[in-house]
């Protein structure tokens, strides 16, 4: 069930952008913020739902599986998320979530992200997680994500401590460019460790 996966890289899809948001890029000073928590009462809110909708589309015209509010230059706790593909996971809006279990196993997977252009490196990270969260409707959520959608989640979660995977990266020498990673690496089976 584990593999190689790729955080931003989970298909095609054809989705026509009523707006596109602009992507912050490593070194804009937002990528490394702490997010500020969202009020529930503003959840409903007009702004934040179109906020929502607008993060969804970009996430997918990118293509990536995945987007935090501080990538589209709102210090916010938001994320995105959504793999329809095989192995992939539902579409998930997550506000003010919090992990509160942490699985004993770790697993290996290639990541890379829309706010860090053309690179790829190995990140090892708990397989299992259960995390709480408030759904785009201001509903608590409580839920168990494994594999690809586990990894995703602390993912985004991460850019809402202002981190991004390569501070997770513990051996800088698997760091990859694009057109190495599909020369040398996309084929590896990854380790689970
Ligand atoms: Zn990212």
């Amino acid at each position: 069930m584990l593999g190689v996966y790729l955080v931003d890289g989970c298909g095609n899809h054809n989705f026509w952008p009523s707006v596109m948001l602009t992507i912050a890029k490593l070194g804009n000073p937002i990528l490394r913020k702490t997010a500020a928590l969202i009020d529930p009462r503003d959840i409903k809110s007009g702004e934040l739902q179109r906020l929502i909708d607008e993060m969804l589309e970009t996430m997918y015209d990118e293509p990536g599986i995945g987007l935090a509010a501080p990538q589209v230059s709102r210090s916010i706790q938001l994320v995105v998320m959504g793999c329809p593909d095989e192995g992939g996971f539902p579409e998930t809006v997550l506000i003010n979530p919090s992990i509160v279990y942490y699985g004993p196993e770790q697993v290996e997977n290639w990541e890379g992200c829309l706010s860090v252009d053309g690179l790829r490196g190995k990140v090892t990270r708990p397989s299992v997680v259960r995390v709480k969260a408030l759904d785009r409707k201001g509903k608590s959520l409580d839920f168990e994500a494994t594999d690809l959608y586990a990894v995703c989640i602390q993912h985004e979660m991460d850019h809402l401590i202002g981190k991004v995977f390569l501070d997770r990266m513990k051996d800088m020498s698997t760091l990859t460019q694009l057109p190495e990673f599909s020369q040398y690496w996309q084929k590896e089976p990854t380790n689970v460790i």
